[in-house]
């Protein structure tokens, strides 16, 4: 702050502390108004040293960035953007090319404003906020937390636009990937249900009475690793901020006819990539029975030890009781218990035994049964627990509710898939802890 502003955010002080017993000030008062006070002298500080400085007119031409025909300077003209400081109007030089009819401001591309009424720290905010909560949340807390006015919509827009920023980065590999963080890595896969809008689900088959669809497919990747133990029973628990995702509505299906791997199969090995996965010295796949996570798994990583997460497995012990015991929820609950604890100890056998007493009455237990034949392998608890290895990390369960659902699956939201994709790849950006890369990574950028 130059001396020449001080004396002014000095007066707004004594205005308020100067004029009243101090036990009596409102101090929330004094910090809004000085704030205020100083953002609004800063605001005008950056308008009057940009506005003199006449750098971008660069003579009566310049070439045309898109056809490289001469442009031609068309005077200075006035925008407002939205910034930390509050709004900033800016005189800018403006070049017009007659040829294609391009206009163009070379000062907003200068200072990252081209395109869009937001500045680079508000879109920051903006971003942030967004990642977290609804657009209309965001729009209040950048008011309540900055004083920055984004409309509901333009939060929705320059979200999405970001989020998709973020998605092509992530393809790029610009995201800073490392060497494997301990010698066991985990990753783990799922999938959700998201609820889209209907010309997002035409001619899909779902689960709706009359067959079609509400919602589509969101797929996660999420690694992770977990050398700590648990205080009391010793079991390794996964590593607090070890967990990064990366998750989009994307098929996973590949025939062997397909050169190409699918499109999720394709973002899994660039997220795996960028951990280090792939040169731990253990690998350990985790996820629920759905046939595409094994057929990945097995394709990618022929050496990484397969482990059907225990939440989901005991969830389907949990539906089994309920389909069994519909009027007795302690009687179901007490039968689950049991067979979960024989599915901790590794017993199998006896889980099997009982489920296929049960399965000519009950079609849950027979759908059971034939889960556990299949993943078996992937089931021996007790086996893995003796090689130190995590079988319930919470990770893959609790994975798609922190990545996806406590975001885009609230009251009310319907995503189109080019949304709901650039949303997931901002959240899972923020909650990787790469949203700083990222800006790194754009402010950087040529
Ligand atoms: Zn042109």
């Amino acid at each position: 702050m130059s001396q020449r502003f001080a004396p002014d955010i000095r007066a707004e002080i004594d205005r308020f502390v100067g004029t009243c017993p101090h036990d009596r000030i409102d101090f929330e008062a004094v910090e809004t108004a000085v704030r205020r006070s100083a953002l609004h002298l800063a605001a005008r500080a950056v308008e009057q040293r940009l506005d003199a400085d006449l750098s971008d007119h660069c003579g009566p031409c310049r070439p045309c960035p898109d056809c490289r025909q001469p442009a031609r300077y068309a005077g200075r003209h006035p925008k407002t953007f939205e910034t930390v400081l509050g709004p900033l109007t800016l005189q800018r030089a403006y070049y017009h090319c007659r040829a294609c009819g391009h206009g163009g401001y070379p000062r907003d591309a200068a200072l990252g404003l081209l395109g869009s009424s937001l500045s680079p720290g508000v879109l920051r905010m903006t971003g942030s906020a967004a990642a977290l909560v609804s657009f209309a949340e965001s729009s209040a807390l950048l008011d309540q937390l900055a004083g920055v006015r984004v409309q509901t919509k333009q939060v929705e827009r320059c979200a999405e636009a970001l989020g998709r920023e973020i998605a092509a980065a992530e393809r790029a590999g610009a995201l800073p990937a490392e060497d494997p963080p301990a010698p066991t890595m985990y990753l783990g896969l799922d999938g959700t249900g998201l609820p889209v809008r209907s010309n997002e689900t035409l001619g899909r088959v779902g689960k709706q009475p009359d067959g079609s669809a509400k919602t589509r497919e969101a797929k996660l990747v999420v690694v992770w690793t977990a050398e700590s133990r648990h205080p009391r029973t010793g079991r390794p628990t996964r590593d607090l901020g070890s967990a990064s995702y990366s998750a989009a509505i994307e098929s996973a299906a590949s025939r062997d006819t397909d050169p190409e791997p699918s499109p999720f199969a394709r973002r899994v090995r660039r997220e795996a990539e960028r951990r280090g996965f792939p040169r731990a010295e253990r690998r350990v796949v985790l996820g629920d029975g759905a046939p595409w996570i094994w057929n990945l798994a097995a394709m990618d990583y022929p050496g990484a030890i397969q482990i059907v997460d225990l939440f989901h497995a005991k969830q389907h012990l949990h539906d089994v009781s309920k389909a069994l015991y519909p009027d007795d929820a302690e009687r179901a609950r007490l039968w689950a218990d049991v067979r979960c604890d024989e599915l901790d100890d590794g017993c199998l056998n006896d889980v099997l035994a009982v489920l296929r007493s049960h399965a000519d009455d009950c079609e849950q237990a027979a759908q059971c049964a034939a889960y556990i034949e299949r993943n078996c392998e992937r089931m021996q608890y007790a086996a893995f627990r003796a090689q130190g290895l995590c079988v319930a990390s919470g990770v893959v369960e609790s994975g798609c509710k922190t990545a996806i659902g406590t975001r885009l699956k609230r009251s009310g939201m319907h995503w189109t898939v080019q949304g709901a994709n650039a949303i997931a790849a901002l959240r899972c950006c923020n909650l990787s802890g790469l949203y700083e890369d990222f800006w790194a990574y754009r402010t950087a950028r040529p």
